[in-house]
């Protein structure tokens, strides 16, 4: 398997050649203009190709990449992403270690690594080896089996999908993976359901992650969210902001503004199937 490393700012995505400026990039209006991205954090100007299939050194070359533009800078989140490869997690024949979102079918797609990498830095604090983590919009599995792998045995994490198919092959995909032990001994468990309601069985968690863009906060995540927690979820429709909720020991609620992004919607299955 052969990395061939880029020095300009362009990326081939859905078959077609992009310009990605820094700050500011366009689509492809044909495909969905959904893509899990960030969209000042997009790691633009040093991409490489990969022909389809796993590498390690193709794992190695994205993280680095990830690290030098400036969107990993924990040791901890570095690890994790080169231990868990994303190779295993996309569709066979699309190029896993390219900072970009990949279409997994049902409408969905697997965010792009610069997405998961800034979602594992914000939550790393949550994720400390013991603690309870909920996946809403679980997809593939990836950032999943990378929040099982920060808690550890110890841990607990939950990943929720309302695509039953998506569940089976993420499932599939973690078997595969260095997060199988944790599947296998009970600490990592993939649900179908409805993650607008969280996952009251493991409640309350330390750290939640919501990859769809809701419109408002689900409010039984809120109350599913441990004081001293901390949320990540993506809000708005059309312009949406990646937000992060820290529930305070009292109960009370802090939010900020991360950067502003571009999800799925988090929707009913209905909705999502039917091409929103
Ligand atoms: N984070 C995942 C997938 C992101 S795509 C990854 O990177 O692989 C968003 C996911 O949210 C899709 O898999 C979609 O099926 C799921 N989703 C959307 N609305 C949902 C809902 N109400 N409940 C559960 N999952 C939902």
């Amino acid at each position: 398997m052969r990395a061939q490393v880029l020095l300009f700012p362009t990326i081939t995505a859905y078959g077609r050649l992009y310009c990605a400026p820094r700050r500011l990039h366009r689509y492809n209006s044909s495909s969905s203009p959904f893509l899990n991205l960030s969209l000042s954090r997009f790691s633009g100007g040093l991409f490489f190709h990969m022909e389809s299939g796993t590498s390690s050194s193709g794992k190695k070359a994205m993280v680095e990449n990830l690290k030098r533009y400036g969107v990993i800078s924990s040791k901890r989140v570095a690890q994790v992403m080169e231990a868990l490869d994303r190779g295993l997690f996309v569709p066979v024949g699309s190029s896993a270690y390219v900072d970009t979102p990949v279409p997994i079918g049902y409408n969905a797609t697997i965010s792009a690594p610069h997405m998961h990498a800034t979602c594992l830095q914000l939550l790393e604090d949550k994720l400390q080896p013991g603690m309870r983590a909920l996946d809403v919009g679980s997809g593939t599995g990836y950032l999943t089996g990378c929040f099982a792998l920060m808690v550890g045995a110890e841990g607990r994490v939950v990943g929720v999908d309302h695509i039953p198919e998506l569940v089976d092959m993420s499932i599939k995909n973690i078997e595969k993976s260095v997060a199988a032990s944790l599947f296998k001994k009970g600490s990592l468990s993939l649900h179908v359901g409805d993650g607008r309601k969280g996952w009251q069985e493991f409640a309350p968690y330390d750290a939640i992650h919501v990859g769809a863009a809701a419109s408002e906060i689900p409010q039984p995540l809120l109350d599913q969210l441990k004081p001293g927690g901390r949320m990540v979820i993506p809000l708005g429709t059309y312009f949406q902001e990646l937000k992060v909720i820290d529930k305070n020991k009292d109960g009370s609620i802090k939010v900020h503004t991360e950067t502003s992004v571009r999800y799925v919607p988090l929707t009913s299955r209905d909705e999502q199937l039917g091409g929103f």
